[in-house]
């Protein structure tokens, strides 16, 4: 079972070396072509760079 806790420090930015929680870098976009109407986006909120890092070594417990 794969537990991560929303306030975790789960998300790199590479363009600005910084590290941010899922809901700061995750925002919602419209988009007209989307079944939902709008689309979510990963966007650092220090640089504006959609090149967010996932960390995968944060949590080993299972
Ligand atoms: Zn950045």
């Amino acid at each position: 079972m794969k537990t991560i806790l929303p306030n975790q420090i789960t998300h790199w930015c590479p363009s600005c070396n910084s590290h941010f929680q899922l809901r700061q870098v995750r925002h919602c976009i419209p988009v007209p072509t989307s079944p939902d109407g709008e689309e979510e986006i990963l966007r650092c909120p220090a640089c504006g760079s959609y090149s967010i890092e996932e960390l995968q070594e944060v949590t080993h417990a299972k």
